[in-house]
């Protein structure tokens, strides 16, 4: 299993911080995406291993995105990154196949626990 993940969410500040989180331990940042319809095209550019989502964008939400994604590739590893408040979107999200969700705000040991777990 790689290590190559791509960053979704229409929040720079929002990706900076993932991205800090990701490359310090050890991970791979291949590409970021400021929402879903530039996910989907990052998505088939980059074949990443793994793709963090933000649920709420502009032009395509992150369910949506995570819906495309599964299309092109029935095993692609979607996390979703959700707000408080967001549980009904966050199982929405489990149906269609995302394979965990970390909250917002994010603490670091809670994001690699889910990535790691994720590629295994
Ligand atoms: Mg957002």
């Amino acid at each position: 299993m790689g290590n190559r993940i791509l960053i979704v969410d229409d929040a720079a500040f929002m990706r900076m911080m993932i991205k800090d989180i990701l490359v310090k331990n050890g991970y791979e940042v291949v590409g970021e995406a400021a929402d879903g319809m530039q996910a989907v095209e990052k998505y088939k550019e980059l074949s990443p291993d793994l793709v963090t989502m933000d649920i709420t964008m502009p032009e395509m939400d992150g369910i949506t995105a995570l819906k495309e994604i599964k299309k092109i590739n029935g095993d692609a590893k979607v996390i979703m990154c959700s707000a408080m408040g967001q549980q009904a979107m966050v199982i929405d999200a489990i149906q269609a196949g995302a394979k965990d969700f970390i909250v917002k705000p994010f603490q670091p040991d809670r994001v690699i626990e889910a990535i790691k777990k994720t590629m295994d």
